[in-house]
């Protein structure tokens, strides 16, 4: 399986607009963070979590050919609102693109992009998905997708584990019964958003105390605000905990 981290950037992105903090000036490319997104590859299947904000570039950044299926994590702005870009797959595919999400997440979507899931247009005019409800463990292409219930402040959302693979996005907490669902894991993608507290989302803190009980053989943290510069916040994490960058490919091995 192979993992290639599209955009690890918190909702503004880093930059972020008019910022001239140090990280939203710096020429690191690896400061560069798109709206947080990845791409799971098995075989030659791939398999898209969210449509983030900057899907259109991440994919033309990315060489993306196909997407074949999309999860949805959650309905929040910057996770979705790339989902016109799927037309060009649409096209590309000549078939429409399954979509899998909670219930709750694809109602949303199905309320805030009327103009695809309600109006219908001529084909061609609009992405042309279908939608698949999921609450549990289920397989596609060959992996074993469990659906991770966790909290986002107050909303509960998913993170997905694919075989020993897991993304765990936006969080405020992990509840015991999905601690239990996220043992063994080769690769874990986490988010770690920043130093300072938030409501709805994990500090690096507290992420690294979840990466501490989880044990996965590698750790990485995505979905960060502008807090953190690469180089010298990779400096100071302990071994098998890494910053993601975008554009970076993890290769699980199987
Ligand atoms: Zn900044
Ligand atoms: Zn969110
Ligand atoms: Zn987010």
């Amino acid at each position: 399986m192979k993992i290639t981290i599209l955009g690890c950037g918190t909702s503004f992105g880093v930059p972020m607009i008019a910022c001239k903090c140090p990280v939203c000036l710096s020429d690191d490319t690896r400061n560069k963070r798109l709206r947080a997104s990845i791409l799971v590859t098995k075989g030659d299947k791939n398999v898209l979590v969210d449509t983030a904000t900057d899907l259109r570039a991440q994919a033309i950044a990315g060489g993306i050919e196909h997407v074949d299926a999309v999860l949805y994590t959650h309905p929040h702005a910057e996770h979705t609102h790339g989902i016109d870009e799927l037309r060009r797959f649409n096209w590309l595919q000549n078939s429409s693109i399954p979509c899998y999400g909670s219930p709750e997440t694809l109602k949303v979507l199905r309320d805030n992009f009327k103009y695809i899931f309600v109006l219908q247009g001529k084909p061609g005019w609009q992405p042309n998905l279908t939608t698949h409800e999921i609450e549990e463990p289920f397989e596609l292409f060959g992996m074993k997708i469990v659906p991770v219930e966790v909290m986002h402040g107050d909303l509960p959302i998913f993170g997905y584990r694919f075989d020993d693979f897991a993304y765990i996005t936006d969080f405020s907490e992990i509840p015991e019964e999905s601690m239990e669902l996220l043992g063994g894991l080769s690769v874990m993608v986490i988010e770690a958003l920043r130093v300072e507290p938030h409501p709805s989302h994990v500090t690096i803190a507290q992420a690294m105390e979840y990466v501490e009980a989880l044990k996965p053989k590698r750790a990485i943290f995505t979905h960060m605000a502008h807090g953190f510069d690469y180089e010298t916040v990779m400096k100071e994490l302990p071994p098998g905990m890494e910053l993601a960058y975008d554009g970076m490919v993890i290769d699980t091995g199987d």
